[in-house]
């Protein structure tokens, strides 16, 4: 990428918010991932949008991030340009029953402001550790939750850099998908439709969702979470335990034992270990019950 490049942007972001070579290892909570060749992270709205603009207007490679809590960076890293939508864009308001939050706002964050104001609905989403922009594309969801149940409306901007307003139908959620994942649009803010509950009753729906995480999932380990979607009319964990797979270890990245749905960085995983963990779980499991188990964690870059 040449210094023309670099100069460009930094007409239309500060110098300082213009990092290269970033490592993504920082960025994840896998803990792995070699550097973004240029890591962006744009101050508010204006910035962004002529950044988007330009970067798709020169066709330059480029990635969205949010809490990197469901992405395997390679470790050879990423050749594009990462654009971090985290502190300028992580605004809470809450007018009567409904929180509109930024993007870059944490969805625990979101998740405790309801609580503070008596509101319940996003009890399921307070241990997703995703932003609100990944929670939009992936339509996040847990115990029976997801945000298309409490979503009305999200602001984006469309890839020539325009703002853009949709509503919870041309979301198009579906299992850990939605309209963003096909488009590229970036995700700056969200609304929640929420409804007004008892504090005491929503604390303790938090806390018995925080209890069975606990209880169930390796969260001593880094990890993005369950790896696979969950292949229709199967659980991807009792698919990969049955098949023998459990404290299945390649380098430093295994299958939990814990829970077989979590491919985890039991120490110093390259994201190379981690992608040949995935790689061999799918081949084992498509051989021994001719299921096909599709990732649900984003992998970019060079392995
Ligand atoms: C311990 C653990 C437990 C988890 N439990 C759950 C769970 O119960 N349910 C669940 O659904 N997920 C779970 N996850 C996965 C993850 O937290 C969610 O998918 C979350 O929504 C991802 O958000 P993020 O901000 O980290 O996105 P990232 O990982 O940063 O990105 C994920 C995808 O979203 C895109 N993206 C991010 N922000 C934006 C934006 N502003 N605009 C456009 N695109 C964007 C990225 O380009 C990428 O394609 C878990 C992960 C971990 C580590």
């Amino acid at each position: 990428m040449s210094e023309y490049f670099f100069d460009y942007i930094k007409e239309l972001i500060p110098e300082s918010e213009v990092l290269k070579d970033e490592p993504m290892n920082k960025h994840t909570t896998f803990r792995v991932g070699g550097p973004a060749k240029y890591f962006i992270k744009p101050a508010n709205q204006e910035e962004l949008e002529k950044l988007i603009k330009y970067l798709n207007l020169v066709e330059r490679e480029h990635f969205i991030l949010g809490n990197g809590s469901n992405l395997l960076v390679g470790d050879h890293g990423y050749d594009g340009v990462m654009i971090w939508i985290g502190n300028g864009f992580n605004e809470i308001k809450v007018n009567g029953d409904v929180i509109t939050a930024g993007a870059g706002a944490m969805l625990s964050k979101v998740a405790s402001t309801a609580l503070e104001h008596g509101l319940t609905g996003l009890e399921f989403a307070s241990g997703i550790p995703g932003s609100v922009g990944g929670a939009m594309v992936m339509n996040a969801g847990a115990y029976g939750g997801e945000m298309k149940d409490i979503v009305t409306e999200v602001d984006a901007v469309a890839p020539d850099g325009e703002f853009i307003r949709y509503s919870n139908a041309e979301m198009a959620f579906g299992y850990r998908t939605s309209i963003c994942r096909r488009a590229k649009i970036v995700v700056t803010a969200a609304t929640f439709k929420l409804k007004k509950g008892n504090p005491e009753d929503i604390k303790a729906k938090m806390d018995e969702l925080k209890a069975q995480r606990l209880a169930k999932q390796p969260l001593q380990f880094p990890s993005a979470g369950s790896t696979f979607k969950r292949p229709e009319g199967y659980f991807a964990g009792k698919l990969i335990m049955d098949a023998g797979l459990s404290g299945y270890t390649i380098g430093g990245a295994k299958v939990s034992e814990k829970h077989c749905g979590f491919v985890i960085n039991a120490g110093n995983a390259s994201a190379a270990d981690v992608h040949d963990v995935i790689f061999e779980v799918q081949e084992k499991v498509k051989e021994r019950f001719g299921v096909k188990l599709e990732p649900e964690v984003c992998m970019i870059g060079e392995f």
